[in-house]
């Protein structure tokens, strides 16, 4: 029985997201070695997890030390080195504003749902605005302030406001974008949402899942404003772009704000599982044994942590990411010339989408041929996964030291499987057991 067979014998389907029969028996920097002995050039990270590719020797070091003297597995009932040092490392890079108390936890999911509980019982005010197409998480708390269509059957929050996402591609460029989610979230404040009940929004700088969307660059700027004018905390989820891979060490400096919480994760641990979420003491102090479980702040995840920091900084991977990404982005821009499917090409760093749509006039997303192109992808020796409200964005969240070399056989490889797609040469049933999202 084939590594895949086996998982899909042993391993319950609930979480799973499988875009095509990948099985990894090891891994080295931007490559995942399956069970076949093939080398697979990973676009994904394990949606960016993986930050700094797989066995990185600074993350393995970190952890050897850590585990040669463990200073017990939590932080709950008593402080560990590794988690005290990260949290003040993490204070040290945030802007003042934010640079209160560090929460430590497992996941995007739980950190994200700690900061949704402690913004309302800490301000008092029941209400939260967040995006339609964003995605906070997988738990009830973080579905429950989340707008991503997949979760349509999960119970949103009761004082939830889901605003419209901007999307210069699909609504009719960076401007009129702009002016159209702004005078809905004004129209919003205005009247049906009074802003002092709104306790916090929440924003991805850059909307991942919803379809690697890249806001118009002063959209933010003026949720800011608003948001200060009304006293209403502003929630940056940087999870999957924060901490170099948009080119700047957090994402929302693309865009000249200052959020007063930051939410860290999937990268941060360089593959193991943590997340961090950073803000005002008043916030994040609420109150003792609000939100924990038992081995967060773990020392060996900390220490991991600190080690992806340290070569972030250490090895500039933040300009390293513009760099490549640069490059990634070029190639895939020359793509479109080449294939009509490619509607657009977008996103900063090493946070890339390309957006397949079956006629670039009338945008009609075309889900099927982005299941097709990453199945293809695949077997061909590349992984990369897609995402969107309409299942039909091509993500790249590769890691921080892809080179320019191993971009360049990506799209090698990315253009070849467009070719097979649309010469009709993967068959639809291949996709249909990997229904993903
Ligand atoms: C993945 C993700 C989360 C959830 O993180 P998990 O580690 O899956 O719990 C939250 N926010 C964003 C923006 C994400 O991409």
């Amino acid at each position: 029985m084939s590594l895949y067979e086996r998982d899909q014998q042993a391993l319950s389907s609930m979480s799973f997201l499988r875009f095509f029969p990948q099985a990894a028996v090891g891994g080295e920097g931007a490559y995942l070695i399956d069970d076949q002995d093939r080398r697979l050039l990973d676009l994904s990270a394990s949606w960016g997890a993986a930050s700094l590719g797989h066995s990185h020797p600074a993350v393995r070091a970190a952890v050897d030390r850590a585990l040669a003297s463990q200073a017990g597995a939590s932080h709950l009932s008593g402080a560990n080195l590794p988690a005290v040092a990260l949290a003040e490392r993490l204070l040290s890079i945030v802007p003042q504003r934010a640079a209160g108390r560090v929460w430590l936890g497992h996941s995007g999911s739980d950190a994200n749902e700690t900061v949704a509980r402690a913004v309302v019982a800490a301000t008092g005010r029941a209400r939260i605005i967040a995006f339609q197409g964003a995605y906070h998480g997988g738990t009830v708390g973080s579905m429950a302030v989340s707008g991503h269509p997949t979760q349509a059957s999960a119970q949103r929050s009761a004082g939830l406001t889901l605003i419209p996402y901007p999307n210069p591609y699909r609504d009719g460029g960076e401007n009129h974008a702009m002016a159209a989610a702004l005078s809905d979230l004004e129209d919003l404040l205005a009247g049906p949402v009074p802003p002092g009940e709104v306790a916090a929004l929440f924003l991805e700088p850059i909307q991942s899942d919803g379809g690697m969307v890249v806001p118009p660059q002063e959209f933010f700027r003026q949720v800011e404003a608003l948001c200060r004018h009304h006293g209403i905390l502003i929630v940056a989820d940087e999870v999957k772009v924060g901490l170099g891979r948009t080119g700047r060490l957090h994402a929302f400096q693309h865009f000249g704000i200052e959020p007063d919480i930051i939410v860290f994760g999937k990268g941060l641990g360089g593959g193991l599982p943590i997340s961090a979420a950073v803000g005002p003491t008043p916030i994040m102090n609420h109150s003792a044994a609000f939100s924990f479980q038992t081995v967060h702040g773990n020392p060996v995840c900390a220490s991991a942590a600190l080690a992806v920091l340290d070569t972030i900084e250490e090895q500039g991977l933040a300009l390293h990411a513009a760099d490549v990404g640069e490059h990634l982005k070029n190639l895939l821009t020359g793509l479109q010339n080449r294939h009509s499917l490619i509607g657009d090409v977008r996103g900063k760093g090493l946070a890339l989408g390309v957006e397949l749509v079956s006629d670039r006039e009338t945008k009609s997303p075309a889900k099927q041929q982005a299941a097709k192109v990453a199945y293809r992808a695949f077997e061909l020796g590349l992984v990369l996964y897609y995402v969107g409200i309409n299942s039909n964005v091509l993500e790249m969240t590769p890691s921080l030291l892809l080179t320019h070399e191993e971009a360049t056989r990506a799209v090698e490889i990315l253009d070849h499987a467009l070719m097979d797609v649309a010469e009709g040469r993967v068959d639809d049933a291949l996709v249909a057991r990997f229904a993903g999202w």
